[in-house]
């Protein structure tokens, strides 16, 4: 396979600089106060929209910067080195997930609706698609409906799990519209929370990630207008899973990136003492799953699509974070015992990334798959 690598060293850095410019003096002042309130205020929205960080993956003509996914890598990596995960879930929920999606299968209406605020960071929003019987199997699980009314569309329906849910000012909603089309009968629909059919039911109390707030969310006789539908009516459940591969790899990468910065943190406390064997090879495993998620992404940004391998790196990298984080924990012992260390974030958070964008389990079935002729995907 050939790569071209068409980044350049400059743009990159440049926008590692900007990143690092964000997170320095907007983010990590504040992030232990917003894990102890369990919020992430609507000021740092704006703060990574004015950096210009919200819409880089935009295209141009919808106000982003048409960068690649090599420069998400970067903000991934910068985000992830602090420890930053519910930060990075909840802005990254809206700028790599939501925003794209708008962009991509959004009517001329919808974006200026909902994505030209959003990348200037005036609108908060996020995706709908677990429910409570299960996320995994998403073909099973969503009952959401969606039938026609007189004017447009009837919701109804729970949703688990939300980023952003109980904050946000619009969710793209995914839900059945000819419940005997399977895969092949669910659409997308961008609703605003402050539709009377829709209520919180709860912002959901999370062992980690504690600043970004979650929910499970209700949705009544809600009703939209038809112009609500976003994309291709019954193409919701190809439109949003085809862009999952995008938040698989930024969660690999953001795996090592927190891994790399508690073994970084280990040996500084470990001092002049030697650094153990066993975290030495845990550090090499660091660094060769660097290699693997660079490489992926190099593929990507050339235009490959790589389920195979995002899967391989979905499940194999949050593994790796889990095993680093508990010897750095047990190498620095108290001194990562205090809330607001980065070890002890890290700690509470790993494991989530072994959860959302598709669990370890079945990113292992879906590499399996792969591997073996004949079994099904
Ligand atoms: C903090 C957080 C934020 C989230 N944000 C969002 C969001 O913004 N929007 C959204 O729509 N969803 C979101 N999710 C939901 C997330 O995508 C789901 O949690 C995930 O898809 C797994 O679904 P589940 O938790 O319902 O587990 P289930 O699907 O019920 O699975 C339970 C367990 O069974 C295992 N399992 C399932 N199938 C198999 C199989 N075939 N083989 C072996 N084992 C299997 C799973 O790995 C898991 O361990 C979020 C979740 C969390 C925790």
């Amino acid at each position: 396979v050939t790569v071209t690598i068409e980044n350049t060293a400059s743009s990159l850095g440049n926008f590692r600089d900007r990143t690092r410019e964000f997170v320095s003096a907007v983010l990590l002042p504040a992030v232990t106060e917003w894990e102890r309130a369990e919020n992430l205020p609507r000021e740092a929205f704006q703060a990574m929209a004015e950096a210009g960080l919200t819409g880089h993956v935009l295209p141009a003509e919808v106000g982003g910067l048409g960068l690649d996914m090599a420069h998400s890598a970067v903000l991934m990596e910068e985000l992830m080195a602090h420890g930053l995960l519910g930060v990075a879930t909840s802005l990254l929920a809206q700028s790599h997930t939501v925003l794209p999606l708008v962009a991509e299968l959004g009517t001329p209406e919808q974006q200026t609706r909902f994505l030209h605020p959003a990348v200037r960071g005036e609108l908060v929003s996020g995706i709908a698609i677990t429910e409570p019987a299960g996320g995994s199997d998403l073909m099973g699980a969503v009952q959401t409906t969606a039938t026609r009314g007189a004017d447009g569309w009837v919701l109804n329906g729970r949703k688990m799990f939300i980023t952003n849910g109980p904050v946000a000012d619009f969710l793209i909603v995914l839900a059945r519209t000819e419940p005997d089309r399977g895969a092949l009968g669910m659409s997308l629909f961008l609703v605003e929370t402050s539709n009377p059919g829709f209520r919180v039911v709860e912002k959901l109390d999370k062992m980690g990630i504690r600043c970004s707030p979650t929910g499970l969310l209700e949705f009544t006789d809600c009703q939209v207008d038809a112009t609500a539908v976003l994309g291709k009516l019954n193409h919701g459940f190809p439109n949003v899973t085809r862009k999952l591969v995008n938040e698989r790899i930024l969660s690999a990468v953001g795996a090592l990136a927190s891994a790399r910065a508690c073994i970084r943190q280990t040996v500084r406390v470990l001092g002049d003492e030697p650094v153990p064997s066993d975290l030495s090879r845990l550090m090499a495993e660091v660094e060769a799953g660097f290699a693997f998620t660079d490489l992926a992404i190099a593929r990507i940004v050339a235009g490959e699509t790589l389920r195979q391998d995002v899967a391989a790196a979905k499940f194999t990298m949050p593994g790796l974070l889990q095993r680093v984080v508990k010897r750095c924990m047990e190498l620095t012992g108290v001194a990562a015992f205090h809330d607001d260390t980065l070890i002890s974030r890290v700690f509470r958070d790993a494991r989530v990334i072994s959860v959302f964008a598709g669990s370890s389990e079945t990113m292992r079935e879906m590499y399996v798959a792969g591997l073996i002729p004949g079994r099904g995907q």
